[in-house]
């Protein structure tokens, strides 16, 4: 028989292995069992299953009485090991339901504490504790909690009653309520439930208890969490589990606490306890903002300069204790924990742990760390570090000289600088930010229904919360500069305004966020470029030593491929050279090519052009010199050189000496229907041969002239476009081969040097054995190949692809990331058929998904020689391909 539920803690743990996998109860519960299977101080509970979640939702039935059953068993489990009972006038059993999925997910039900109480219990509670207050005050945050969580109630309501209440006592702090303020504020809590539902406040807990769990698994299906699913590549039929478990109290006066902390510090890696805590207070209170939370360690508030006094100074037992704890956990899950913990009368419980999120610095730090500590082993270290994380180290931060002007000190949150127009909600964040404008959502405190708006965002900036705060720890989740906390800083949302400091902003001004150092300022502040240094020297090179294959770049500038060549790159693997043809100094020939009448005309015009293209070569091939520079023979079709606007032709006329009127007419006659069907790639060399003649021969006397200079000679591959049959390639291939002969004899030296093609038609997918009896290599143009493949433009597709993923007709972008289902058989298949025809030939992957992880890892399965990526996603391909090489391991 499956068990439908789990018990956890003290003499109620479970020994069935399911009752700590996370699939079955959900990673919450699975790390709580695991908690108290070594000994930690955990209050006993139990979980029932995700299973049991997603039979409940799709049945839409009611609870099962076998379900009932072993909830009532597993209550009473709860009782007997704590030594209270459910709904006990005298001794009341108080529980805690959570929710708890297999992956943390801030989109879920948000956890009911308290649950148990009524107006009979909470005497009881009082009389056991000996603490009025404290039985009052856990009763109206029950109250409140339920209403809002289970209920649905408007959690402002309760809010704004406590205001009052404090107000009209005089108070400014919740700490000054007394034991009748609370009981009086617990009166109008029942009256407002009652005013608002027409019913009382449930005073039974059993149905308290039936109340809360159907919240959550109804929680499964509300907006924000398929939003937060959607967003996370979460799928819809996990389910989440339910964790009810004895509560324990923070609230209990001033030798209680609650907090939360990391077992390293989750901003940098470093190897230091870091977290916040409250004296006397509950649950999320510490994240809620409400008051401001203490620093965990002494260390840690001296180096903020804080007043109150920390953990480890105010409470050394607890602290030494909670300290040991961490270590613990660290030796046994070999990675940096996430805790939350509650402090009773002096004595340490732990509520949960889990993996902590980090920023890609703190992931590096971490795992280059522990391999030198002995937790991990390399491989480990490279799996776990996420390869598109990379990027937040990749990109700039403030320039230190950079002139600013602060605004406001907030919290360091998030690392990493952003500027942007302020926007001061998550909808116009994502509208304005889809209209291809930086900005910055700005708001008081952030909460799950402010996700999309944050990913939107360039960065984030709150009033309120701390370094735990939902902004904080969702944002350096998504890798955003974050800056919360920055007191000063009120929002005017009628008026769309804000005020910053002593400033006023309106909504589009914009303003620029450290998130490594809490700064705010006005204005745009200039930036720097990263370096690759220390950890992320380290774990690049381990990276590596396990990868299999080679990473190339896409590049056409001289700095481009120093940027890359820095990063790691080893050969270029797409120049195009359609670019160096853009040249404002340049196009006037280029445009004389085009609009000649006849060869002769062209080659006068090429003549022009071939000393500029031998320069640009000449400097690639100096930046990569000794490397395989692959470079691709004009592409485009020719009409996008040419002149648009009048006084452009009129310009173009006088400088080549042709009439405007003809210059008009033969362009005219280069208009194409569907130009990216039409006449451009080796279609252009064969009809112009002259155009590849005089390319291939400037790459060749440039590659001559480096290798005279005595540094190593470069390694010319030249790459013929849009091939789709072997006739072709056989043409073009006799020109390069010509121009090559006649540069080596003239220059007195020969060198080695490729002619393949891209695969970017399906055809040539398909005849890649006849293709690869001529071309000594493949490039997998996987952008045109998937825009030939689907038949969906590259260039219209943005405006409805959305849809389509929305929709999950495809899982991503496949201009972004491989169609392996589809695409990518047309790239095993050419790998085939290539390396039957011409055994070892080299292929490789020059399309956008070069850069991407998932499609680096098909890359590796099909076995390519390597990848090319833009300069800046090198090193993320560095990283994949190891994990890739790894993972086939
Ligand atoms: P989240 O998933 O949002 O972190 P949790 O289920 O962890 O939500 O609950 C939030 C907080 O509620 C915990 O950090 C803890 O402070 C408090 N809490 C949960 N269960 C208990 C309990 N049994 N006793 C005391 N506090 C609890
Ligand atoms: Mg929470
Ligand atoms: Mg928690």
């Amino acid at each position: 028989m499956t068990s439908y539920v789990f018990t956890f803690g003290g003499s109620a743990q479970s020994d069935d292995p399911r009752s700590r996998d996370k699939t079955v109860v959900g990673g919450k519960g699975a790390n709580l069992a695991e908690m108290a299977g070594i000994g930690l101080p955990v209050p006993p509970g139990f979980t029932i299953t995700t299973e049991e979640c997603v039979r409940y939702l799709a049945e839409g039935s009611d609870f099962s009485d076998s379900l009932r059953a072993e909830v009532a068993a597993a209550l009473a489990h709860i009782e007997s090991a704590v030594g209270k009972a459910f709904g006990d006038h005298a001794n009341p059993l108080l529980v805690s339901v959570r929710s708890g999925a297999r992956v943390s997910m801030p989109g879920m039900m948000d956890t009911v504490l308290n649950l148990g109480l009524n107006d009979r219990t909470v005497e009881g509670l009082a009389q056991s504790a000996g603490d009025a207050r404290f039985a009052w005050d856990s009763y109206r945050r029950f109250i409140h909690m339920y209403s809002d969580v289970v209920l649905g109630l408007d959690h402002h309501l309760f809010e704004d009653a406590l205001e009052i209440a404090k107000e009209d006592a005089g108070y400014y702090a919740d700490v000054e309520m007394q034991a009748e303020d609370w009981q009086a504020l617990v009166s109008e809590y029942k009256a407002l439930v009652e005013q608002e539902l027409g019913q009382a406040f449930p005073q039974d807990p059993h149905e308290q208890l039936w109340g809360a769990i159907r919240a959550v698994f109804d929680s499964w299906d509300s907006d924000r969490a398929k939003v937060y699913r959607r967003l996370n590549d979460i799928p819809g039929d996990w389910g989440t589990a339910v964790n009810v478990q004895a509560m324990v109290f923070g609230n209990m006066g001033d030798t209680s606490a609650t907090g939360v902390a990391f077992t390293r510090d989750p901003a940098t890696g470093e190897r230091a306890y870091y977290g916040e805590w409250l004296i006397n207070a509950q649950g999320e209170d510490v994240v809620a903002g409400i008051r401001t939370p203490q620093y965990l360690t002494r260390q840690s508030r001296e180096r903020a300069g804080a007043k109150p006094l920390s953990m480890e100074e105010a409470m050394p037992e607890a602290f030494a204790e909670l300290a040991a704890v961490f270590d613990l956990l660290e030796k046994h899950y070999r990675e940096m924990q996430d805790i939350e913990f509650t402090v009773e009368r002096g004595k340490l419980w732990m509520l949960q742990t889990r993996t902590g999120k980090r920023t890609a610095k703190a992931a590096l730090k971490m795992a280059v760390d522990m391999v030198g500590e002995g937790l991990i082993d390399e491989r480990t270290a490279i799996l776990r570090v996420d390869p598109m994380a990379l990027d937040q180290l990749l990109h700039p931060t403030l320039d230190p000289e950079a002139p600013r002007d602060l605004l406001v000190k907030g919290l360091p949150a998030s690392p990493g600088a952003a500027s942007g127009a302020v926007v001061l909600d998550a909808d116009t964040a994502e509208k304005r930010a889809a209209m291809g404008e930086a900005v910055i959502l700005v708001r008081v405190e952030t909460s799950p229904e402010d996700i999309h708006g944050m990913h939107a965002a360039k960065g984030i900036l709150t009033a309120r919360g701390g370094m735990t705060s939902h902004a904080a720890v969702v944002a350096r989740g998504m890798g955003r500069p974050c800056v919360s906390g920055a007191a000063g800083i009120s929002i005017d949302i009628a008026s769309r305004s804000l005020r910053i400091g002593a400033r006023d902003f309106r909504e589009g001004d914009v303003i620029t966020l450290d998130g490594s150092t809490g700064d705010v300022m006005a204005g745009e502040v200039r930036t720097i470029e990263p370096e690759l240094v220390g950890d992320f020297g380290t774990l690049m090179e381990w990276a590596d030593r396990h990868r299999r294959m080679k990473v190339r770049t896409n590049a056409e500038t001289p700095a481009d491929c120093r940027v890359a060549r820095q990063f790691g790159a080893e050969g270029i693997g797409l120049c195009r050279t359609e670019h160096m043809f853009f040249d404002d100094k340049r196009i006037a020939a280029v445009r004389q090519m085009i609009l000649a009448e006849d060869e002769k005309g062209r080659r006068a015009a090429l003549a022009k052009l071939l000393p500029e293209q031998r320069a640009d070569f000449h400097a690639i091939f100096d930046v990569m010199a000794g490397l395989p520079v692959t470079i691709r023979l004009l592409d485009p079709p020719l009409h996008e050189f040419l002149p648009h606007a009048d006084a452009e032709f009129e310009e173009l006329s006088e400088a080549i000496g042709i009439g405007v009127d003809t210059l008009k007419r033969r362009a005219g006659e280069l208009y194409e229907f569907n130009p990216m069907l039409g006449h451009r790639g080796c279609r252009l060399g064969i009809t112009f041969p002259e155009i590849y003649e005089m390319q291939a021969r400037a790459l060749f006397e440039a590659a001559c002239d480096v290798a005279a200079q005595g540094g190593e000679a470069p390694v010319p591959e030249v790459m013929i476009p849009l091939v789709a049959t072997r006739k072709e390639l056989e043409l073009l291939k006799a020109v390069v081969d010509k121009a090559a002969g006649e540069v080596f004899a003239e220059k007195g030296r020969t060198l080695h040097y490729q002619v393949g093609t891209m695969i970017e038609l399906p055809r040539a997918a398909l005849m890649a054995d006849k293709i690869a009896e001529v071309g000594e290599f493949f490039s997998f143009g996987t952008n045109d190949l998937t825009q030939t493949t689907l038949g969906l433009s590259r260039d219209d597709s943005a405006k409805f692809l959305g849809v389509y993923v929305e929709k999950g007709i495809f899982p991503r972008d496949p201009f972004v990331s491989l169609d392996i289902e589809g695409v990518g058989q047309l790239v095993e298949l050419a790998a085939e058929r290539g390396r039957k025809a011409r055994p070892g030939i080299k292929l490789g992957i020059c399309g956008e998904h070069g850069g991407d992880p998932a499609s680096i890892a098909f890359c590796e399965k099909v076995a390519l020689d390597y990848v090319s990526a833009s300069p800046f996603r090198v090193p993320i391909a560095r990283l994949a391909a190891a994990q890739a090489a790894l993972a086939g391991k």
